[in-house]
């Protein structure tokens, strides 16, 4: 187990560290623009406990984009497979994450694939609940089940900031509403996504929801499953696709780790045969993904040979 090699992965670290000058920090949300570029925290958990983390693995910061793996699933429970990839596709794309050039130019505007925010806003937009508060209620409950820590809530700053800025999204879901993909009120919609994206964790929280989905759905805690297997095979699958964006072929095939990668910089893997991994780099590539905690996954990758290829 990766574990035993503290030293090894302590060094990893410091060697990828310099990587964070050459990222970005993302701006496109006001509130996400403070972020300390030189962070580099990592958190891995064996399934009995994080059994080594480096860095500040104790700060905070914002799911973004690693949500739409757990919004996923929770979509499929509520509904079935069938129903969910009734209203978004199944495909990997080139186009960076917040295009709407396929909408418009695949018949018939159904998102490829539900990892890009316009498949994203389609599965929020299923998941079960009266209202906005009430489903992301549902979600916190999933989150907090998986990652076993019950303080986990969203940051409501981060939310505010990425709502009154979110008019990408908007025009996104706006459209797949003319074309029937959804239905109701954006505005609605909207509210819960931008809170689904502030829902805010540690490397070490991200580490046990990766060691979950890798466990195949099952609790950490008393192996019950939180998960149906069925779809922790179906959401792995798609962080293997699509998790890092239009970088997902180069990252299966430097790394092949199923992972899911968000623009505040967070990353989570999940190990088959046990093991998690959550990392927060929040210095960008040009394509959104945490520029060192690429270099790491890929270095811990190739040196203990974690790829699942
Ligand atoms: N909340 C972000 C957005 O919709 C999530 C994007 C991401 O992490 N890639 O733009």
């Amino acid at each position: 187990m990766l574990c035993q090699y503290e030293t090894e992965l302590t060094h990893m670290i410091n060697d990828v560290k310099k990587f964070t000058k050459d990222g970005k920090v993302a701006d496109y949300i006001p509130a996400l623009a403070t972020a300390n570029q030189n962070t580099l925290a990592v958190a891995v958990f064996d399934g009995t406990d994080t059994c080594f983390s480096a860095g500040q693995s104790r700060e905070k910061f914002t799911l973004q984009s690693i949500s739409k793996v757990l919004t996923l699933a929770l979509a499929i429970m509520d509904h079935g497979e069938e129903y969910v990839f009734s209203k978004v596709g199944m495909e990997p794309t080139g186009d960076p994450f917040n295009s709407i050039i396929k909408l418009e130019s695949h018949a018939p505007s159904k998102p490829l694939n539900p990892m890009i925010n316009a498949g994203a806003l389609a599965v929020s937009h299923l998941i079960k609940g009266a209202n906005s508060e009430e489903k992301i209620e549902r979600l916190l409950h999933f989150i907090r089940m998986l990652s076993g820590n019950q303080t986990i809530s969203y940051n409501l700053a981060v939310a505010k900031s990425e709502f009154e800025t979110a008019d990408l999204n908007r025009s996104l879901a706006y459209f797949m509403k003319q074309h029937g993909i959804i239905e109701g009120d954006i505005e609605v919609l909207l509210d819960f996504y931008t809170k689904q994206c502030a829902i805010e964790t540690d490397c070490h929280d991200l580490a046990r929801i990766g060691y979950v989905l890798a466990n195949g759905g099952k609790s950490t805690l008393n192996n019950e499953e939180i998960v149906p297997m069925s779809v922790a095979r179906i959401v792995k699958t798609f962080m293997v696709t699509c998790g890092m964006y239009n970088a997902s072929g180069e990252f299966a095939m430097k790394v092949g780790i199923p992972a899911k990668s968000g623009v505040s910089g967070g990353i989570v893997g999940s190990v088959p045969n046990g093991m998690g991994i959550g990392i927060y780099g929040p210095a960008l590539d040009d394509k959104g993904n945490s520029i060192a905690g690429m270099k790491l996954l890929e270095a811990m990758s190739s040196k203990y040979q974690l790829s699942i290829f």
